[in-house]
This record gives structure tokens, C-alpha cells and sequence, in this order.
């Protein structure tokens, strides 16, 4: 049975798409969008071997080597325009190496017109990927599973603005601040940067670093004032 929260990635493919699964690891994604009908074809991509061989017994085991093509490869160099991708799905890693992957080789998203992003981490890179590039939100989800928090972005081509806030948090995301996940996320999320402030403050206040700092002023103004800087 596949995971909540690839179900969820897979809910955002449409009927007959031609997917590309960067990162496949498994190949459980694209297994399940052929099994349930819902992708004509797919592709799963993977840079690193044990994966690679992972995803290809999975693909031989399922008897969906015709449908199904897995190719050893860094990112979007496992796709090609002949290929006729039309949507990409990359999941289960952080957002800075979701749109560090779309940023090298996007000459081939050519014919791709929708991204399905999962980032664990970090969407925000993610977001600021799309702003730069042309691509716009369509829908975002936030989901719980096992104690982890996710969250799933999906684009079309297009421009789109967003505020300083949207971009940290998610424009649709934002729109439901009274979803009980989403609430969750930021919770520990703001409770982790207060840990982090609350360290610093300490850390500041400690007689060694006041030592270290009151010396550095000191000899700064008495090198200063030798100079007549
Ligand atoms: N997509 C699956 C999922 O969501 O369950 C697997 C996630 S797994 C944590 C991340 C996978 O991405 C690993 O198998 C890793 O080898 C692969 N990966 C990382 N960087 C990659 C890249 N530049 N190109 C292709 N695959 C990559």
C-alpha cells in the first residue's frame, strides 16, 4: 500500500499524463499511477545505485516494464523533450534540493506543464524557485503521517507574486490558518526558533562571551583612537 502522503502527491496527477518521477527510489509512485490508471506512461529517475536497482526489481516485479521506464540519472537529465513529459513529480527530499533539481537542466521541462512538489523541508525555496522561474501555485496541502508534517505544492506555468509571508508559509496554506496540521507545523516550527533565540540570549549573557566581547571593544577603541580612525 502506498503512503498518505504519496496518495496525496499522486492525486494531483491528471488522467493520461505522462509522468517523470525525479528521486523514485522505489518507484513506488510511478508503480501506483499506472496501476490505478491514472498516467498514460512514466519515467523514474534516479541518481544513486542502490535506488536505481531498487526501482527497476520493483518495476520488473509489477510486470510494468512497458509502461514504466527507469533510467539511471542526476535529476532532469533523466527526461528528454522526446520523452514528452508532461508532469514532474519530485518528493520526499528537501525543498532547497527540490529547486536545486529543477534549476539544473530546466531546458528539459520543455514539455512538462505541472510540477507536484513534496518538499519535507524548507517550501519556501521552493516558492522562491517558482517566482524566478514562471511557474505558478495551483494547490498546496499540508498532511501529517507517522508524526512527520508534509507539504505539497503544485505548479503550472504562469507568473505569480507573492508576499513575504505567502512565500514562508504558502498563499493557499494561509488562506485555512485554522487547519489543525498546518497549526502543528508552525507550532513547532516557532517553538524550535525560540529554543534557538532563547540559546542566544543565554549565550550572550554568559561571562565568557561578555569577557570576549568587552575585550574586542576595548582594543578596538584603543586602536581606533592610535589611528584617529
Ligand atoms: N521520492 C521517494 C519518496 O518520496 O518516497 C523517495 C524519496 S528518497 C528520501 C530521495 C531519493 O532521491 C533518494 O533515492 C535519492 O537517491 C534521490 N535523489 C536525490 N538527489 C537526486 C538527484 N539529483 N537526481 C535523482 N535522484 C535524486
Amino acid at each position: 500500500r502506498l503512503s498518505e502522503r504519496l496518495t496525496r502527491v499522486a492525486s494531483y496527477v491528471k488522467p493520461g499524463a505522462i509522468v517523470a518521477d525525479i528521486g523514485s527510489d522505489h518507484a513506488y509512485l510511478p508503480c501506483y499511477l499506472i496501476h490505478h490508471q491514472i498516467a498514460e506512461k512514466a519515467i523514474a529517475g534516479e541518481v544513486a545505485k542502490g535506488p536505481y536497482e531498487s526501482a527497476r526489481n520493483q518495476v520488473v516485479q509489477e510486470q510494468l516494464e512497458d509502461k514504466i521506464t527507469v533510467r539511471f540519472a542526476n535529476g532532469l537529465q533523466a527526461i528528454s523533450p522526446e520523452d514528452l513529459v508532461d508532469t514532474v513529480t519530485i518528493a520526499g527530499m528537501g525543498g532547497p534540493l527540490i529547486a536545486t533539481i529543477l534549476d539544473q537542466d530546466s531546458d528539459r521541462l520543455a514539455t512538462v506543464n505541472r510540477l507536484i512538489l513534496q518538499p519535507n523541508i524548507h517550501a519556501k525555496a521552493i516558492r522562491e524557485w517558482a517566482i524566478a522561474n514562471d511557474w505558478k501555485l495551483v494547490a498546496e496541502e499540508v498532511l501529517q503521517e507517522d508524526d512527520k508534517i508534509y507539504e505539497i505544492l503544485v505548479l503550472e506555468r504562469g507568473k505569480m507574486t507573492l508576499s513575504h509571508t505567502e512565500a514562508l508559509m504558502g498563499p493557499f496554506l494561509i488562506t485555512n490558518a485554522q487547519n489543525e496540521v498546518f497549526r502543528l507545523k508552525w507550532g513547532k516550527e516557532t517553538a524550535e526558533w525560540t529554543r534557538i533565540l532563547e540559546a542566544i540570549r543565554v549565550a550572550e549573557l554568559s561571562t565568557e562571551v561578555q569577557m570576549k566581547k568587552d575585550e574586542l571593544e576595548d582594543k578596538l577603541k584603543i586602536v581606533k583612537e592610535v589611528l584617529g580612525a
